[in-house]
């Protein structure tokens, strides 16, 4: 079976894992994370949503508003509530999975602190538009969320460098992985040092029943993502036995892991300095999938191809379908698991106010049409889900 995710996870990984760990561990991972992202500074989190609660409380934002996207993940609105503020959401654009940077203009009024621009699935937010946006709106900070986007650029531009600040995620399902974990970059000494103090002010140390627990999981990672393995796995999520475990949102609250204000542990460091080590080739290989699949697929009334853009680095290849759980279930029987990832519209959850999907009928749209294929192993992985995708548009 092919998994429609598979963390990049090799022995480098696992005895950095096992190696007796030293303090500067996390520090030496954030040294390396800036430098590979071009920027001056880097601070870990244990995940990327306490990173953004930390960013928007060291930026001294309280009761305002933050715009975001109302197709992204939902950790981004909790940390925006979490952190005393109050998300503005706005539509996605027609022609892009991104946020329509038109309708954000209309959302500010002078309450406005902050947007979110979100480059979502590797897909880089047009920086002309937000660089016209920021001009007309000076105070307000841009964060760059680049939590499936890293080295996205926009007219050879890296994304996470036009902004205030910028988020990364580093589960096993983005392109960097610690475990769990996140980080903020910044250019800006004066708001780095602020984070710093917010932050270590409110987590507290990791403890040793941290670390034992990644390493756990970690451990149960590798077995859990190789084929025959992940096809048990597979048959115990659609069974339902699982959702305990990865279910990892209920639409009817807003809230945060339990660990979300323990510090990012020295086991998470070193595995994530180990993981660097295979950035540039993870990103070549889901660009060669990409490749791939624009070569191989036309765009149908129902299959529509993503759009092909220069930049993007393509965290997810994601297609538009009328019927997507005919397609789970089809591919699936075939070997071949596709994935669904934003299957919903943030707005019309009853913890945001339960709103109309035609409030915001772009996300809503792709809340309800998008699958993505497995482009974790390049261009040998995409030929073998391609000959079953060709029999089933
Ligand atoms: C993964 C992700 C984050 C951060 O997630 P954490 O699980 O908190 O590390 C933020 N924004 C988007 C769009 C994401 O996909």
């Amino acid at each position: 079976m092919i998994p429609r995710l598979k963390p990049t996870l090799g022995f480098a990984e696992f005895f950095a894992a096992l190696r007796p760990g030293a303090r500067d561990d996390v520090q030496n991972f954030e040294r390396e994370f800036a430098s590979l992202m071009g920027q001056s500074h880097a601070l870990a989190f244990p995940y990327g949503r306490t990173g953004l609660v930390m960013l928007l409380e060291a930026l001294g934002f309280k009761g305002q508003e933050v715009i975001c996207p109302a197709y992204t993940c939902v950790v981004v609105p909790h940390s925006i509530v979490y952190s005393g503020n109050v998300p503005v959401f706005v539509d996605s654009e027609p022609d892009g999975f991104n946020m329509n940077l038109d309708l954000a203009e209309e959302a500010v009024t002078p309450n406005t602190a902050a947007i979110i621009a979100t480059s979502i699935f590797g897909y880089p937010v047009n920086l002309d538009r937000l660089e016209a946006f920021k001009k007309r709106h000076p105070q307000i900070v841009v964060i760059q969320d680049c939590a499936h986007s890293f080295a996205a650029e926009w007219k050879e531009r890296p994304v996470q460098q036009a902004g205030e600040a910028a988020l990364f995620g580093l589960n096993i399902s983005k392109i960097l992985c610690s475990v769990f974990g996140g980080m903020i970059t910044t250019n800006d000494a004066q708001l780095f040092g602020r984070l710093k103090d917010v932050r270590d002010r409110s987590l507290r140390p990791s403890g040793a029943g941290k670390s034992l627990r990644r390493a756990l999981y970690l451990a149960a990672a590798y077995p859990t993502f190789w084929g025959p393995v992940y096809g048990l796995v597979n048959r115990m999520e659609r069974s339902g036995f699982l959702n305990r475990f990865v279910k990892y949102f209920d639409e009817s609250v807003i809230d945060m892991p339990c660990d979300y204000l323990e510090s990012m542990c020295a086991l998470e460091g070193r595995v994530g300095l180990a993981n660097i080590a295979r950035y540039q080739e993870v990103i070549r290989l889901r660009r060669e999938a990409a490749e791939y699949y624009f070569h191989t697929f036309e765009s149908r009334n129902d299959f529509m191809l993503p759009p092909k853009i220069d930049g993007a680095t393509y965290s997810h290849f994601v297609v538009q379908v009328e019927d997507r759980k005919r397609w789970l279930k089809q591919a699936l029987r075939r070997g071949v698991q596709l994935g669904q990832l934003i299957e919903y519209n943030i707005p019309e959850m009853s913890s945001y106010g339960g709103r109309k999907p035609d409030e915001f009928p772009v996300s809503a749209k792709y809340a309800r049409t998008t699958i993505n294929f497995p482009v974790w192993g390049g261009q040998r992985v995409a030929r073998k889900v391609g000959t079953v995708v060709e029999g089933l548009v």
